[in-house]
């Protein structure tokens, strides 16, 4: 069976996202064959009036902090990190995307109607009616500001098809509402300076918070993708309250995990 856009939208009206935004953390080939590829993903949602929200993140940028501004217990080993002149500067162009984000946040980009967030590490897109509202909020130093305002909302959605919570970024935003200082990274920028930012932690470990999430997730198959639907608010609220109870619910596991180890902890001192 090869997936249309019209298969997408009669999901999207079955799950009740149409005239919705769904926050979308996706593997194209979950799909199986799909007609247009990522154009019909899009055109899919798009038909329906759906703002269609991506992690659009890009690392090619990071450098080291400038002198003196290295902060401590920030999960990152300095001494990794290039210096400002081994690496070119972000611009907000559709090439300057990590590949793990996937096939559809990469066509967005290149959509002419695509809203791309003000930072050069972990910029978030949307396309749709509320696109300009929901994106232009974000700044380097807030970065989780989009979320704010999908949390907001009651027709906001978190949409994971055929991928698992590991990919949903809006976890990170549950980090700092349970207390977690957000970690910094500085980005080579377009005119030559160096950009402070907020950037996310690791998620490596956030299955674990799926005996949390099962109970208020809603799925259907869309060819061969498993779409795993969730209310914004209530998935955010929930995942809050069980990083609360238990701080190291997120920890990968990886005892050697430098931002798992310091985001227990309550993120860097300032
Ligand atoms: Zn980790």
């Amino acid at each position: 069976m090869v997936v249309t856009h019209g298969d997408i939208s009669k999901a999207a009206d079955l799950m009740g996202l149409s005239g919705g935004i769904v926050c979308l953390h996706s593997s194209l080939k979950s799909f199986g064959m799909v007609e247009e590829g990522a154009r019909s993903i899009m055109n899919g949602l798009l038909n329906k009036d759906i703002t269609v929200v991506v992690p659009t993140f890009y690392n090619g940028a990071v450098v080291a902090p400038p002198p003196g501004k290295q902060i401590l217990r920030n999960g990152t080993d300095y001494s990794l990190l290039p210096e400002a002149g081994e690496v070119a500067p972000y611009k907000p162009v559709p090439c300057m995307i990590e590949k793990s984000m996937g096939v559809i946040p990469a066509f967005v980009l290149k959509m002419k109607e695509c809203v791309r967030g003000d930072h050069p590490v972990n910029s978030f897109s949307a396309i749709g009616p509320k696109a300009q509202d929901i994106i232009e909020c974000q700044k380097p130093l807030d970065v989780y500001a989009p979320f704010r305002k999908l949390y907001d909302k009651d027709d906001a959605f978190i949409v994971l098809a055929g991928v698992d919570l590991t990919k949903t970024t809006a976890i990170h935003f549950a980090e700092q509402l349970a207390g977690r200082r957000l970690f910094r990274a500085w980005a080579r920028i377009s005119d030559g300076d160096i950009q402070e930012t907020e950037v996310g932690s690791c998620s490596d470990g956030f299955n674990r918070l799926r005996e949390f999430t099962d109970p208020i997730e809603k799925s259907i198959c869309v060819g061969e993708s498993l779409w795993r639907v969730f209310p914004f608010r209530e998935f955010i609220d929930t995942v809050t309250q069980a990083i609360k109870d238990n701080q190291s619910i997120t920890h990968c596991g990886d005892m050697n995990c430098l931002r798992c180890n310091d985001a227990v902890k309550g993120g860097p001192v300032f």
